[in-house]
């Protein structure tokens, strides 16, 4: 561990940020390492009273920071992305700490983190002039909401705040951010480097032991709620909005089905459909989650998998031969280990299937195969390094059962032809489909969940609109 975090440790350093003052919470909680299970820091703990506050500054900021030029915005939003990239170890050293994950991708989702705000810092909310005639014209402005609450889970708790925040801060808006408890920390380092760089209140970051969630949602004070995490939370926070009419975008789960043509080469396919499913040990949103091999490759596919299971290096994230760090949480951990004793008891496990180690939530790489559509692991989002193979021999049929699911975030088709496959795509029933590739998430590109996934859009261009108001002015001339 490296020294800066270890004096967090022995000291702990870690607050809130309220109206720009870095403050003690009301009370503290312990933030574990997933993969020693030791107490890495005492999580300071907002109580009602400090999430008033936040959006009270919040919403006190909001008039300078809208009345701010765009150019002056994009110049403040860009020393943020310069004064995170300038410590990008250190947060890539405490991603890995509180999330798990290996520290090479913890650098990577940082460096994503970074890139996010230059992206976002680059775009434009141009006017446009819907109409313009002898008799009218007809312009349409999109104008800033007020105080934005960006709420988000512990798979990538850093990639994901930046979803949220670098949007919300270009359109004009201010932020309440709120972490997932289990990885709190990092959001409260970045709002250590809001403080320095940023107008007092112009984001404001509070911790919660998943207590004070619905108090953000239902203040009548935000304005947009841009919220990711599971399907369940979502549903709530969905219902908690409906009084005040808040906007709101929802980044929800996923079942997400790779749907492999019988014209592969099952050696070239099987390392990316593994990595796919197990990258961040499967606590990816747009994880593979269930794959449909046709008959006629079912063997090979399954073996292919099942040797790079157990190939697969596990461990502790600072070790650099760690490929797959553990399960973030012990809920979770205790939860995939569920969805392992019922795909034993309903398929056939050819690799993986253990815990490891006597510390840490370690599983490894789980292969499962002759699993029926029925069982928990084809319905549910394991979230997990657990993958079902299931076996087609009809492609309409294969596409039907990858339908039929209440999710819709992604999906990928693989094929040596990519035409047919994008003909494939084109009947999943999801927001994003992949040929032949995944998990390529370029930050211009929008990024929508179809059905029970979620609700409005993240990225693009429509990402940030998401942020605005759409103020139409209808001049008679
Ligand atoms: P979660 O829903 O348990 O928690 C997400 C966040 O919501 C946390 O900050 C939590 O404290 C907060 N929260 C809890 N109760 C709340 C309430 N009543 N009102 C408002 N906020 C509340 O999700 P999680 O377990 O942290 O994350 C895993 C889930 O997130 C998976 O289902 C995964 O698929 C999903 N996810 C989706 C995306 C996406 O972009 N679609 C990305 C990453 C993760």
């Amino acid at each position: 561990m490296n020294a800066r975090i270890q004096d967090r440790v022995a000291a702990p350093q870690f607050r809130l940020l309220i109206n720009g003052q870095l403050v003690a919470g009301a009370s503290t909680f312990d933030v574990i390492n997933p993969a020693t299970e030791q107490v890495i820091a005492a999580c300071p703990r907002a109580d009602a009273a400090q999430l008033d506050a936040a959006v009270a500054a919040a919403k006190a900021a909001f008039p300078a920071w809208s009345a701010k030029s765009l150019a002056e915005r994009r110049r403040l939003l860009t020393a943020l992305a310069d004064a995170l990239a300038a410590r990008s170890d250190e947060f890539a050293r405490l991603l890995t700490s509180e999330q798990g994950k290996p520290l090479a991708h913890a650098a990577g989702e940082i460096a994503g983190a970074v890139e996010m705000i230059r992206t976002f810092a680059a775009m434009d909310l141009p006017i446009k002039i819907l109409r313009e005639t002898a008799s009218s014209r007809i312009v349409q402005h999109r104008t800033p909401l007020g105080v934005v609450a960006a709420i988000t889970p512990w798979n990538f708790p850093m990639i994901l705040l930046m979803v949220k925040v670098a949007p919300a801060l270009l359109a004009g808006n201010t932020v309440v951010a709120k972490p997932a408890p289990t990885t709190p920390l990092t959001t409260l380092l970045f709002g250590e480097i809001c403080a320095q760089v940023l107008p007092a209140g112009t984001v404001n970051v509070i911790t919660d032991q998943n207590d004070l969630g619905t108090a953000l949602t239902t203040h009548p004070d935000v304005a947009k709620v841009a919220f990711t995490g599971s399907t369940a939370t979502g549903k709530k926070v969905l219902a908690s909005v409906a009084s005040t009419l808040k906007r709101l975008t929802l980044e929800l789960g996923g079942n997400d089905a790779a749907i492999v043509l019988d014209d592969v080469d099952v050696k070239k396919v099987a390392p990316q459909i593994f990595f796919g499913a197990m990258l961040n040990t499967g606590q990816v949103c747009l994880a593979i989650k269930r794959v449909y091999v046709h008959d006629s490759q079912y063997e090979e596919l399954c073996s292919e998998l099942a040797k790079l299971a157990e190939t697969a290096v596990v461990g502790d994230g600072m070790d650099p031969e760690t490929q797959f760090g553990p399960l973030q949480n012990k809920s979770q951990y205790e939860k995939v280990k569920g969805f392992i004793d019922d795909a034993r008891k309903r398929g056939t496990i050819i690799a993986g299937g253990t815990t490891t180690g006597d510390r840490g939530y370690f599983i490894r790489p789980t292969i499962v195969r002759d699993i029926p559509d029925d069982a928990r692991l084809v319905r549910e989002e394991q979230f997990g390094p657990v993958l079902p193979v299931l076996r087609y021999s009809d492609l309409d049929d294969a596409i039907a059962r990858a339908n039929d699911s209440d999710y819709g975030l992604g999906g990928t088709v693989w094929s040596s032809n990519p035409e047919r496959a994008y003909d494939v795509a084109l009947r999943i029933d999801s927001g994003t489909v992949w040929v032949n590739t995944h998990l390529d998430i370029p930050p211009d590109v929008p990024f929508a969940g179809a059905k029970q996934s979620g609700l409005g859009a993240e990225l693009g261009q429509e990402g940030l609109e998401e942020f605005t108001q759409a103020k139409i002015v209808n001049v008679a001339r």
